[in-house]
């Protein structure tokens, strides 16, 4: 029989619901590898891992975690930081980061299939990050599973909130941090400007209904 052992790059416990779900029910043997020196501050870093590895063991799925995480924060500085706002860029760094530490994982542990679970998030750049997958997959002669898991992320985030995970709010870096504080204020703003919209609309319609009873009068 032939083995479908595929390493799984896990960027949180969330997101490793639905494709570890999914690789399963096709017949895959999944084990989660984790690097992910991009998560700041390193208490969140150090909340998302637990939140992975307790729910990886409740499932009995192996997670091999990369020893190096802290060296490579100060290669996130290098690589990804100086992008500043330049999103795209930024997260093309990052994506590589992290899927060449788990590529150079597969190759060392014996995998000759990679994939990741950050194409189950519809905040991630996905034809970038697939780009990456198979750019960093096939210079170390392993075969890139791509997948777009993005139509489960809802079912995900139901699991994840029945299960009682861990949901962060935002990507990971404090670049997204900051991205994902204005998006959430621009949200704000627009729901109280609709707000103030409709209380004019209100109060004209109740000026122009006591003026036709005037007139009525
Ligand atoms: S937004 Fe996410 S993927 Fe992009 S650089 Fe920040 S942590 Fe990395």
């Amino acid at each position: 029989m032939t083995c479908r052992r595929i390493l799984v790059h896990a960027c949180c416990g969330p997101c490793a619901l639905e494709p570890i779900r999914s690789l399963k029910d096709e017949g895959f043997e999944p084990v989660i590898f984790w690097s992910n020196p991009n998560i700041q501050p390193v208490a969140e870093y150090d909340r998302r891992l637990q939140t992975l590895l307790g729910w990886a063991e409740r499932e009995g799925i192996e997670v091999v975690c990369a020893p190096d995480d802290g060296e490579r924060r100060v290669l996130w500085e290098r690589a990804c930081a100086p992008k500043g706002f330049d999103r795209e860029a930024r997260c093309r760094a990052c994506y590589a980061l992290r899927l060449s530490a788990a590529a150079d994982a597969a190759r060392a542990l014996g995998f000759d299939r990679l994939t990741t679970t950050l194409a189950v998030s519809p905040y991630q750049l996905f034809d970038v990050c697939d780009e990456v997958l198979e750019a960093v997959a096939a210079s170390r002669g392993l075969t890139a599973v791509h997948r777009d898991w993005r139509e489960r992320y809802p079912e995900a985030t139901r699991r994840a909130r029945e299960l009682g995970l861990y949901r962060q709010s935002y990507c990971g870096c404090r670049f997204s941090a900051a991205e994902a504080q204005r998006e959430r204020q621009i949200a704000r703003d627009r729901r109280k400007a609709e707000r103030a919209r409709a209380a004019v609309r209100d109060a004209g319609g109740a000026a122009t209904a006591r003026a036709s009873e005037g007139a009525i009068a």
